[in-house]
């Protein structure tokens, strides 16, 4: 079984950052991306959209 891999953009609708990372899915449907936080603080209201890698 081959792990999909995704491209995730995470935006922060406090500060208007934008992260462009790549993570997999998990099985609990969260993306294991790595991110931990904006860099204005902000961790609970991110809008977070996910792609698969082409
Ligand atoms: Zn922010």
């Amino acid at each position: 079984m081959t792990e999909a891999r995704y491209r995730v953009v995470i935006r922060c609708p406090e500060c208007g950052e934008k992260y462009i990372l790549r993570g997999r899915q998990k099985e609990n449907g969260e993306y294991e991306t790595g991110f931990k936080q904006c860099v204005c603080g902000n961790v609970q209201h991110l809008h977070i959209d996910a792609a698969p890698e082409s």
